[in-house]
């Protein structure tokens, strides 16, 4: 929300000096970003598909969307009415009941990112005031945080019905969700309703929370983070038509290390600052921390010692983790582990010389590990590069290829031999752990080292000893 919630164009909006998703996308910033149907006027246009799938569910099927939506442009355009007005008379018209469309009270912390109908009692927390486009299509919008009992989320309002100031409780009545850079936002629009509720009638969570880096995850909110920049590089990226300045690198404390990215505020390599009012989002499958102007950034003098602390794989679960130091037993190498072939052109994994892409191509052959680390406590798929598995073999590609041609050609005898060499052995590992929905985590290997297990035997055998048995 902040400064890029300009993707969420206001009605009666063109797109013109929009922001240019692929100028920030190719800049490697935006993973993922949820623009509307078509891009154009995409308030409008979510609002007036979001009242056809509403007048669809109220008539329960009988009348099809494309019908729906021909109705609704002849009773906006023909009759002259609001789309509110124009849904409920085609409901009500139809046979349909507008009983369904009144909503219910959620809490933020239930918020999903494309709800809509949503009803809502919060508490502004801020509120700032921008102006977005120019000359005809210049238009005030407001933008913030609220809060509840469970949770803090930034707001976009578009449309206000009455003002409201900081500190203010309010009740907000068909609001709709946006996600954008992971965060979801509320959005007040067209059609949401905002009255002012007794102050203090809704209590907020503690505002900003106190965190670690190791327990920093999307969807808790502000938080305040004291740490030091270990690296940082600014670049300057357009959004919406100016030119702003983004500082990216990596935020660490005593627990872990994790991506941040400030908006507009400098930062410098090395500093150790106190940072209030941040917030995480999820970048690539794992936490960042992002911070702005309206964030309180100090400087402070402290030491930070980062550990080399295994984190538990648990702890990861959902979320992912930045360059994360993992210990436990690989228990499982998966097929496609050992000698592979790659197309040339776009480095899929092929069998036989056909890529399903690339059709016929002289194949390059690799070597890659993919194994499961199991800690207790949860389990990682390990991906180890060519590099990484000549170093577990003890042996190169060349020497590989030799033994797989003295095999007759079957790469087998290199997976057995992956499997010799990790199957039940402890391992420490290091890496980028991403979340992926449909895989699960996964870890990047950047580092890794076996551990000894004549050093466990010892170590146990003394602590045997000192306990005198
Ligand atoms: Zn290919």
């Amino acid at each position: 929300m902040r400064t890029h919630i300009h993707i969420i164009f206001g009605k009666n909006h063109q797109i013109q000096g929009g922001i240019k998703n692929t100028d920030v996308r190719r800049k490697g910033f935006i993973s993922s970003c949820t623009t509307s149907k078509g891009g154009v006027d995409g308030d409008s246009m979510d609002e007036f598909e979001r009242a056809v799938e509403e007048i669809y569910e109220a008539l329960e099927g009988n009348m099809d969307r494309e019908e729906i939506r021909k109705t609704l442009r002849k009773w906006i355009v023909g009759y002259k009415l609001s789309l509110d007005e124009a849904k409920r008379g085609i409901i009500v018209n139809y046979g349909g009941s507008n009983k369904l469309l009144d909503g219910k009270f959620k809490k933020l912390n239930e918020l999903r990112a494309g709800e809509g109908r949503l009803n809502l009692r919060v508490k502004v927390l801020s509120i700032n005031e921008k102006v977005h486009g120019e000359g005809e299509t210049r238009k005030k919008y407001y933008y913030g945080m609220v809060g509840d009992d469970t949770a803090v989320l930034p707001f976009t309002a578009w449309n206000l019905n009455v003002n409201i100031r900081k500190g203010d409780c309010i009740e907000i009545k068909n609001a709709y969700t946006k996600e954008w850079r992971g965060q979801i936002q509320v959005t007040i629009g067209q059609n949401t309703r905002v009255e002012i509720l007794p102050p203090d009638s809704v209590k907020v969570r503690s505002e900003i929370r106190k965190a670690k880096v190791k327990d920093l995850h999307p969807r808790m909110g502000l938080v305040e983070v004291a740490g030091k920049i270990l690296n940082v590089e600014k670049r300057t990226i357009v959004v919406d038509g100016n030119e702003r300045d983004i500082y990216t690198g990596i935020f660490a404390d005593d627990t872990g290390e994790i991506p941040f990215t400030s908006w507009d505020t400098p930062v410098e390599k090395g500093s150790t600052l106190r940072i209030s009012g941040a917030y995480v989002s999820t970048f690539r499958g794992m936490p960042q921390l992002v911070f702005d102007s309206r964030s309180t950034i100090r400087e402070e003098n402290m030491e930070i010692k980062i550990k080399e602390t295994p984190v538990p794989i648990e702890s990861l679960e959902g979320k992912g983790g930045f360059n994360v130091l993992l210990e436990g037993v690989i228990i499982d190498v998966k097929d496609g582990s050992g000698l592979i072939y790659r197309c040339p052109e776009c480095g899929r994994v092929i069998s036989g010389s056909g890529c399903p892409v690339h059709g016929r191509v002289k194949p390059v052959a690799d070597l890659r590990i993919k194994a499961i680390l199991d800690d207790g406590t949860g389990a990682v798929m390990c991906l180890f590069n060519r590099e990484q598995t000549e170093k577990i073999l003890g042996k190169s590609l060349e020497e590989v290829i030799d033994m797989v041609k003295d095999n007759l050609g079957n790469p087998s005898v290199i997976l057995d031999m992956v499997e010799d060499k990790l199957i039940a052995r402890p391992m420490k590992v290091r890496g980028n752990v991403m979340n992926d929905e449909k895989y699960g985590l996964r870890m990047l290997i950047k580092d890794f080292e076996m551990i000894n297990m004549d050093d466990i035997a010892k170590k146990a055998e003394k602590m045997l000893d000192e306990m005198g048995w």
